[in-house]
């Protein structure tokens, strides 16, 4: 239990949200050149860029699969993205988040469309405040889609956690290291599959089924403002094409 009050009398926390409300989100595609796909998205104070490329021809060679491409991610928090200067020295942190996001993402894409291919996933967080894996996975659906990539679904990530003995939704960076316990989720809703799912520190069995809704009920909004980013661009793209003639 922290010193520090993260739950006020009223119920509301240190940045003035429910124990259920998301911190405020901002999403954009397609903002990159140079890559296939890209995307950008702020949650609360985290500032995630991604960059997709492919599917391409395996180089080299022998890294292709016969039946499907392979899928790399390169999860990498700038320097500057911390209040404490990260070093710049690749982290077991960042080795092990590359792994659990491309993980998350992997169910979601058609990758046996592309055999002896490969699509690559960089990930750059510019700014973090806790959460940062789970925005990383949405960020990098939505780039694998502004990519063309082929998905079964957009993949969306929010994590629970519990502070002050209460849960709540979509930990910031305070609430996480003083807080009780910290879930990061990611579902595909189409499929209706959890393809995240770490756990930092102890729930009740009786919390973590509640967890587990909040969590899924955070992702659904967040799916919502995915599919009207994705909608928004393209109907835009529309738009100026018919300007054009
Ligand atoms: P996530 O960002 O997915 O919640 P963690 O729980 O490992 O992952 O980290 C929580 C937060 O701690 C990060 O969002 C970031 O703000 C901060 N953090 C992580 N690594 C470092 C680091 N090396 N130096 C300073 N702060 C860090």
């Amino acid at each position: 239990m922290s010193v520090q009050k993260l739950v006020n009398e009223k119920g509301l926390r240190i940045d003035g949200r429910r124990l259920d409300e998301i911190r405020p989100i901002k999403m954009e595609v397609g903002l990159l050149a140079n890559a296939d796909g890209s995307a950008y998205v702020e949650q609360g104070r985290n500032k995630v860029l991604v960059a997709v490329y492919g599917p391409r021809e395996a180089h080299p060679k022998y890294v292709g699969l016969h039946d499907r491409a392979v899928i790399r991610c390169r999860y990498h928090m700038a320097p500057f993205s911390t209040e404490e200067r990260k070093s710049p020295a690749p982290s077991r942190r960042e080795v092990e988040i590359s792994k659990v996001v491309r993980e998350a993402l992997e169910p979601a894409i058609f990758s046996e469309q592309y055999p002896r291919s490969m699509i690559d996933i960089f990930i750059e967080v510019l700014q973090s405040d806790g959460g940062s894996r789970c925005v990383s996975i949405t960020a990098a659906s939505l780039a694998l889609a502004d990519a063309g990539i082929p998905l079964r679904d957009l993949v969306a990530a929010c994590a629970v956690g519990k502070i002050d003995g209460n849960l709540a939704v979509d930990l910031s960076d305070i609430e996480d290291k003083l807080g009780d316990a910290d879930m990061p989720v990611a579902i595909i809703p189409a499929l209706n599959r959890i393809s995240l799912l770490q756990m930092d520190g102890l729930f009740t069995e009786e919390e973590f089924v509640k967890a587990l809704d909040l969590a899924r009920n955070a992702c659904m909004k967040i799916y919502e403002i995915q599919k009207q980013t994705l909608r928004q661009k393209y109907l835009q793209e529309k738009e100026e094409d018919n300007e054009k003639g």
